[in-house]
């Protein structure tokens, strides 16, 4: 059974910087890093215009951590699919500039792993569908990482934690693509009003407006998610085939993460989970969208599988608050199951129990209060 720690917050909780040494210090992870090693600090500095990433401040006390044994940290992310302030490294660190993540604030450098133009990569063969996996250059050729994630709900995942931080996350294009190949949206044409919002950020041209609805060109989509995430109306979703294609899209996701951790020796990766800000959208959106569940706390283990199965114990087991279509917000009391809310149509479980069977970690848990 593997060990979850757990920081809850509450107002008896004094204040980030003392929580997350409280936190790491329990974790030991300073005595599986020594002098001169690379530490890649794997994370997500937010969209041009999302406000509920990770703050810089839970960063930078990983870093003063890890810089007090001589180990050289430093901030990570890749480039994405679709359109936004993140496609090139370029943009993107301008967009982790403007989130408030520079060598200023967080004490270490920023390296967008995956290069220029997300082409950097090693490619590490793996158990599964996919057959390798293109894990980015600079976290392939890190020696130990922490996986830093914002724990919320998420359109394609169902889910967005440790594993999907490190399946999509630590990857570069090549296997963005095989993953989010198997899955693609559908229009819901009484909802679309014929906006053209989608077509705009279509990174691949691939919708345009016929007879004021919107219509996907699906020998050029890729499978993105971001006409999803982007519609205001609710007017399109991904379309999982009777669920065999989120099956297929989840089990790659899982070989993914089996190459990159097939890159670092054992007891080398530790995973943060942050559970506060719970929206029902990642950190790609901008939609200040507000946050579903009351903020939670911080998880920290070294089973990526165990955090994010914690994870979702912990927000079953919160109040959430629903907004309706109609203006109203349906109250979810303690104990039901989220996932069946707010995302009843992903078997985001598969995700986890594909992990477990290659070896990745296992779903049973024991929680550290600390
Ligand atoms: S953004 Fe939504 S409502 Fe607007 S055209 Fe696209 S699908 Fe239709
Ligand atoms: S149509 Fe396809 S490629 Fe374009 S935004 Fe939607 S999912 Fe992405």
């Amino acid at each position: 059974m593997s060990e979850v720690y757990f920081v809850k917050f509450g107002r008896h909780v004094s204040n980030i910087v003392e929580t997350m040494r409280r936190l790491l210090k329990a974790t030991k992870y300073d005595e599986r890093v020594t002098q001169g090693e690379l530490v890649a600090i794997k994370m997500h500095f937010g969209e041009r215009g999302n406000i509920r990433h990770v703050r810089p401040q839970i960063a930078r006390t990983i870093v003063e951590f890890i810089k007090k044994k001589g180990a050289l940290p430093f901030l990570t992310d890749t480039t994405t699919l679709y359109s936004g302030f993140r496609r090139t490294a370029v943009d993107y660190l301008e967009t982790a500039a403007i989130n408030g993540f520079s060598i200023g604030t967080v004490g270490a450098p920023i390296i967008i792993a995956d290069g220029l133009l997300g082409r950097d990569y090693k490619e590490v063969k793996t158990p599964g569908e996919m057959g390798s996996v293109a894990v980015a250059s600079a976290i392939a050729e890190a020696d130990a990482m922490v996986v830093l994630s914002h724990f919320k709900f998420h359109v394609s995942f169902g889910i967005g934690g440790a594993l999907k931080n490190v399946a999509m996350g630590c990857c570069a294009r090549k296997t963005k693509f095989d993953m989010h190949a198997v899955a693609k949206p559908e229009v819901i044409e009484e909802r679309c009003v014929g906006c053209g919002l989608c077509a705009r950020h279509c990174a691949y041209n691939a919708i345009s407006i016929v007879n004021g609805k919107a219509r996907i060109d699906y020998n050029k989509c890729v499978g993105c998610g971001d006409c999803v995430a982007i519609c205001r109306f609710h007017a399109v979703r991904m379309h999982w085939g009777g669920g065999e294609h989120a099956e297929r899209m989840l089990k790659r996701a899982a070989e993914a993460v089996y190459g990159v951790l097939s890159t670092f020796e054992e007891g080398k990766v530790l995973y943060i989970n942050v559970l506060t800000d719970i929206t029902r959208l990642c950190d790609c959106a901008t939609s200040l969208e507000t946050p579903l569940i009351p903020d939670i706390g911080i998880l920290a283990s070294y089973d990526p599988v165990a955090i994010d199965q914690a994870s979702v114990d912990l927000v079953n087991s919160m109040p959430a608050y629903n907004p309706k279509k109609d203006g109203t917000i349906e109250y979810v009391p303690p104990g039901q199951d989220k996932l069946k809310v707010f995302y009843p149509e992903i078997p985001w479980w598969i995700l986890l129990e594909e992990a477990e069977r290659l070896g990745i970690g296992q779903r049973k848990y024991k929680l550290v209060t600390i």
